[in-house]
């Protein structure tokens, strides 16, 4: 489906985000395609019944624990990679035996209609089902009882969407929004760290739930990392990228008029240009802090003088999606991932750890619960049922005849 709808898939999201091909193929098409031939060259082994083994409480036995699918599950993907998001999980689920309901976002309409459109062609139609709709649909969907319910999105919709599963105590996977900072210290070569960070702060206009957030760093950094955003931004997107092919465009202008609001709290040192009527905001970097997720592509400085005053104001706040850390140091880049909670991280660059298919991918408290990617998808969807298969062994009766009555203190003895 995705090879021979390339170009459906491209215009949709070009319809809906301004999405260019470029970042619509290796960042929505290609990666489903990889997790699909990752988990398909795994999958039998996956499978399998697991060979658990043996103590000597169990040496005359068959421990083993069946994989099995939960049943029916609910997947909800989110507006900004409305491809990927809605679609990654499903492979996994398909792989673990399940049966799937999928609700593309109804915030990136042609998309939505583009995967209820194709699904159906390749898939089985009794077992996977594409569901379209905003939210009075969403909100009925959600009075049924599924197995398990994988959700993308909004953390205040994330809280609607556990509540909806507690009715039925179905579990639930949240892969929720948050803020991801970046931490940079001297030790870095400026030129491709700024690069990286762009990259990652750019793509999709700002509007991936792991791009950089803020940066943090020393006074003498900010102004040289500011020097050289300026002029990396020029070099990728000319002296107006208003007029870049290779930018996308803010998904509505409610959000236009969310990240507008932002550029009032700080000093506008690079970009600040907004067209609400073009969905447009140009790469911005600010010298102030913001308190919630910017999911746009504004990028603002905190400054701090040390990687511990760094660690004591990420952890002041609600743990991030991803955290970044741009540094040489390696003691101090080990001392910060042991001291910072976040889903996920790379160290000198961005957005990267989301890509390694070994790598599982979620969030911890407010960004989310529960894991995907490669064999996380293939687990999260699967039941662990643990078997023990017992026989008629006359040792092993003779062993175990002590726990029948009439009980003996003898018998408690170690
Ligand atoms: P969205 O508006 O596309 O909503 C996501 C899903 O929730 C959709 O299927 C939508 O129909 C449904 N929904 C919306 N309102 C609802 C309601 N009141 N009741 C029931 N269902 C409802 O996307 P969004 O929420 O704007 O997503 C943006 C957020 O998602 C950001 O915070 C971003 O960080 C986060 N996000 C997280 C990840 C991740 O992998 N952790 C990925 C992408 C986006």
């Amino acid at each position: 489906m995705y090879e021979e709808n390339e170009a459906a898939f491209c215009s949709a999201l070009a319809q809906d985000l301004k999405k260019p091909k470029q970042e619509a193929i290796l960042l929505e098409l290609n990666l489903l395609k990889d997790d699909i031939t990752y988990i398909l060259s795994r999958m039998d082994d996956w499978i399998k019944p697991e060979k658990i083994s043996p103590t000597m409480l169990t040496m005359f036995d068959q421990p083993l624990v069946y994989h099995d699918p939960y049943g029916v599950v609910l997947v909800m993907g989110a507006w900004n990679y409305p491809v990927q998001l809605a679609l990654l999980p499903v492979s996994g689920a398909i792989a673990a035996g399940n049966c799937v309901i999928i609700k593309p976002s109804e915030v990136s309409p042609a998309t939505a209609e583009t995967i209820a459109k194709l699904l159906p062609k390749y898939l089985d139609k009794e077992c996977y089902h594409v569901i379209c709709g905003g939210i009075p649909e969403t909100t009925e969907l959600l009075k049924e009882r599924f197995d398990y319910i994988f959700y993308t999105g909004s953390t205040t919709v994330g809280k609607i969407v556990r509540d909806a599963a507690n009715k039925n105590l179905t579990p639930v996977t949240l892969e929720l929004g948050g803020k991801s900072p970046v931490y940079i210290d001297d030790s870095v070569d400026l030129e491709v760290a700024v690069r990286r960070i762009l990259w990652g702060k750019c793509i999709n206009l700002g509007q991936t739930c792991i791009a950089p957030d803020y940066i943090l760093c020393s006074k003498q950094l900010q102004d040289k990392f500011v020097e050289v955003a300026r002029r990396v931004v020029e070099e990728w997107y000319g002296t107006n990228p208003k007029t870049s092919p290779d930018l996308c465009r803010v998904i509505t202008e409610k959000h236009v008029d969310r990240l507008s609001e932002y550029l009032k709290e700080g000093t506008v040192a690079v970009g600040g240009e907004v067209d609400r009527e073009q969905l447009y905001i140009a790469p911005t970097i600010l010298t102030d802090v913001m308190t919630e997720e910017i999911f746009g592509p504004i990028l603002p400085i905190v400054n701090v003088e040390s990687a511990y005053e760094a660690i004591s104001f990420i952890n002041a706040r609600a743990n991030p999606l991803a955290l970044y850390i741009f540094s040489d140091k390696h003691t101090l880049v080990k001392e910060m991932l042991s001291r910072v909670p976040c889903g996920g991280c790379t160290v000198n660059d961005t957005m990267f750890h989301a890509g390694v298919h070994d790598l599982p991918f979620g969030g911890i408290g407010n960004s989310g619960m529960g894991a995907y990617h490669g064999k996380a998808s293939f687990e999260t969807f699967t039941h662990n049922k643990s078997c023990l298969i017992r026989n008629y062994n006359k040792v092993a009766e003779m062993i175990g005849k002590m726990r029948y009555p009439p009980y003996s203190d003898k018998n408690t003895k170690r």
